[in-house]
């Protein structure tokens, strides 16, 4: 009995110790949710798989099909990243505002998905750019669309002998605009109450694409597609200002916690929107 420990330097490598290894195969990228997992409730047996020296999980490029962000890329280098600050804005907002710098330059982007807590940062900002989960194995590649991957509280669709290695993003079109907001004790270090992001695509003052995801307002993080619906074709007036809240207060499902209350949660989330809205409206 007893631990064995894998650094995997390829994906190619990676794949394969996944396959072959000694169940039960746990694959540890930063480690800042697993080590604090680990220190309640330590592996004794089975293979872990370190996976953060593999150069093809850490790449961030445009690809023909969007934007490209391997799993294995840190909040670091989200945060730092001009590409994405240019195409997907909100990641670079939500990767700004995980944890403190130490965790920032450990934590990846794949673990805070693959760790499927629903108040995840990086899961609204996903959401947004429509972002699909590249997944593989010794069998093969699967896509599978950020909204679908999420199953059900701390369920992601994840096969066995599968990984994440990279998630592909629309970058954001021409008069489109993003906006990521999360509310915790503090902006750093603390877990979400509440987190909100938005990208509006707009001619003039009229919607023509709206993407709304929320974060820690149901058991999963969710896309508002109602709201969205609603939005797409209206004019940036009052009455689009004073609704949208509503609409959005509509599609959550939020819990009382330790961190807050189902009741703060749903009004904080439609005042989130409704405020991202009428910033734009005044031409902010
Ligand atoms: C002090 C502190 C502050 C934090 N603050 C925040 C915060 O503000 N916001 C926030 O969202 N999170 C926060 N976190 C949580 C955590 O840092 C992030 O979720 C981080 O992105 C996890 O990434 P990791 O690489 O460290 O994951 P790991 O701990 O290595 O792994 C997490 C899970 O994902 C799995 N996994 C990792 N990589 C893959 C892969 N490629 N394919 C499949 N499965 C994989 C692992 O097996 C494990 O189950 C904080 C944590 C700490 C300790």
């Amino acid at each position: 009995m007893g631990v064995r420990v894998e650094i995997a330097d390829t994906l190619q490598q990676a794949l394969r110790l996944l396959a072959e290894s000694e169940p039960p195969v746990r694959l540890l990228a930063g480690g800042t949710d697993l080590l604090v997992q680990w220190r309640r409730d330590p592996p004794d047996s089975g293979t872990v798989i370190v996976l953060g020296h593999i150069p093809e999980l850490q790449v961030i490029e445009a690809r023909p099909e969007g934007i490209y962000i391997g799993s294995g890329a840190t909040h670091a280098a989200l945060r730092d990243s001009a590409l994405l600050k240019a195409k997907v804005p909100a990641i670079v907002t939500a990767a700004s505002g995980v944890g403190g710098r130490q965790i920032q330059s450990t934590g990846t982007i794949g673990g805070n998905i693959a760790n499927a807590s629903p108040a995840a940062d990086l899961a609204p900002p996903l959401l947004i750019a429509d972002a699909q989960v590249v997944l593989q194995s010794v069998r093969g590649e699967r896509k599978v669309p950020l909204d679908t991957f999420y199953r059900g509280y701390r369920e992601i669709d994840l096969r066995e002998g599968e990984m994440i290695v990279g998630f592909l993003v629309r970058p954001l079109e021409p008069g489109g605009v993003e906006f990521f907001r999360k509310l915790g004790m503090r902006s750093a270090h603390a877990i979400a109450k509440v987190s909100v992001a938005m990208r509006l695509v707009l001619e003039g003052r009229k919607v023509c694409r709206a993407r709304i995801a929320l974060g820690s307002l149901a058991e999963v993080p969710l896309r508002a597609e109602e709201a969205e619906k609603w939005l797409e074709g209206r004019e940036l007036s009052r009455e689009t200002i004073q609704e949208i809240g509503e609409r959005v207060r509509a599609v959550v499902r939020p819990i009382d916690d330790i961190r807050s209350t189902a009741r703060y949660r749903r009004w904080v989330a439609g005042n989130l929107v409704r405020g991202f809205v009428e910033s734009l409206a005044a031409g902010d």
